[in-house]
């Protein structure tokens, strides 16, 4: 049955032209129930999970290695669920089922990790960090944890931050690798947002003193009483140079592809997995290497720098970062945002919360260098309040229920910068906006 459903569902990607379906998947599972014990995995298998920049870390692996001449498949244009993964697994192979690749990059949901990992018997297993998420999904970072390490092969090696106190707990029977980042002259002794997922140790809960901050939990700490603190990092990053562009790992130097450090964990993580498996020349392909454009774009209109920064709506942390890299950018700037999460209250009948906007860096906005913050869509009312509670001025506070028409509220002529950050869901409002604001410009 193996082959038939091999064929098959081979057959149904030809024709339908690989599109961006994991149609051709769910069929070679229905096919065969054992598929994935029967399709043969190449040498490597590289599954990424965490709370935010799996995706991101995802693309730079592909691209990294492509670029270094390696064959890969990947479920980067599908889930990262069993179809979509079983998808990835099958392109990988040739009609008689021989590899015809030698890596698989594999995204997975962290609540996956169950039912994906002990069928993919990953080499490598990487966690970006883990961190409070929606809600009504992720519940808790323990949780989460739990859920992950339950799956965990045991000869997989993990691949961990060691910035990040909850994930690199992760696998206590299992090889671990960690990557982290040295203390940065941008790093706070106290902590500036308002949720920190680690307070007090693991072990004998005793509160955890932190002696500096990359940004929420991330950074050192140690227990003051049974001496627990960070593991210490294999790839180490010890500086980062913004204005040659270059970030330094184990005294080597990369190219830096963004400026924001969440981005930088991204590409890290990326390196430190290349190191493992031996590629070599990094920096001939970190030359080409870009963030996909659906996810953060900068382009220059006129004097103007328009950014346009992803942010996954219901995900605090993630907003928080967008908002905070907001603030950090030089220059006078305009802020929109448009994170109604229209496929939540589509699917749910509007039922969705919206207490996570509480949990969210809004504080960041309160900042002499933004001069507006424009709101736009379903939820903009929301969105004002807690903006005003952030202490930003009503008169720098602007609503309105389209999206697109938020560039109407933008004061062109008196700014640097015009960041939108955008849900999801929304990159192609982000992209009207971007548009209007060139009909506007031009
Ligand atoms: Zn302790």
């Amino acid at each position: 049955m193996f082959y038939v459903s091999l064929w098959l569902s081979k057959l149904y990607l030809f024709l339908t032209k690989n599109k961006m379906n994991d149609k051709a998947g769910s069929l070679a599972l229905k096919l065969d129930k054992n598929f994935y014990r029967h399709i043969k995995k190449p040498n490597i298998v590289i599954a990424v999970t965490g709370t935010n920049g799996k995706t991101t870390t995802c693309n730079f692996l592909v691209d990294l290695l492509e670029k270094s001449g390696y064959k890969v498949t990947s479920n980067k244009e599908g889930a990262n669920f069993l179809p979509g993964i079983a998808k990835a697994l099958m392109k990988g192979v040739t009609l008689f089922n021989k590899a015809k690749v030698d890596i698989a990059i594999i995204e997975f949901d962290e609540l996956g990790s169950k039912k994906v990992l002990p069928l993919i018997n990953p080499t490598y297993i990487a966690v970006t960090n883990l961190f409070s998420d929606t809600m009504k999904r992720n519940a808790h970072t323990d949780y989460v944890f739990s859920k992950i390490n339950e799956g965990l092969p045991k000869d997989s090696i993990l691949v961990l931050n060691a910035d990040d106190l909850i994930s690199s707990q992760l696998g206590q029977n299992n090889k671990k690798i960690y990557f982290g980042i040295d203390k940065l002259k941008t790093d706070t002794k106290v902590n500036h947002s308002l949720v920190q997922d680690i307070r007090v140790c693991p072990k004998c809960y005793t509160p955890l003193e932190f002696s500096y901050f990359h940004y929420h939990h991330l950074g050192k700490a140690n227990c003051p009483k049974c001496g627990f603190t960070n593991p210490l990092p294999k790839y180490n990053l010890t500086n980062i140079d913004y204005q040659n562009k270059t970030i330094t790992i184990n005294k080597e130097k990369y190219l830096l592809v963004n400026d924001s450090l969440f981005n930088i964990y991204n590409e890290l993580l990326a390196i430190t997995i290349l190191k493992e498996i031996g590629v070599k020349n990094i920096n001939e392909s970190l030359k080409t290497l870009e963030i996909v454009k659906t996810r953060y774009n900068k382009i220059k209109i006129k004097n103007i720098e328009v950014i346009s920064q992803m942010a996954k709506g219901q995900n605090p942390i993630a907003v928080s970062r967008a908002l905070n890299y907001a603030k950090d950018l030089s220059g006078n700037k305009e802020v929109i945002i448009i994170l109604d999460d229209i496929y939540d209250y589509e699917a749910l009948d509007r039922s969705e919360v919206m207490s996570w906007i509480y949990d969210s860096d809004f504080e960041a906005l309160n900042d002499p260098s933004i001069k507006k913050v424009i709101i736009g869509g379903f939820r903009a009312y929301d969105y004002k309040v807690r903006t005003l509670l952030a202490g930003v001025a009503p008169n720098k506070v602007f609503t309105s229920r389209s999206e697109v028409d938020t560039y109407k509220y933008l004061d062109l002529k008196k700014i640097d910068k015009v960041i939108i950050i955008h849900d999801i869901y929304l990159n192609k409002k982000a992209l009207e906006i971007i548009s209007k604001i060139k009909g506007e410009l031009e």
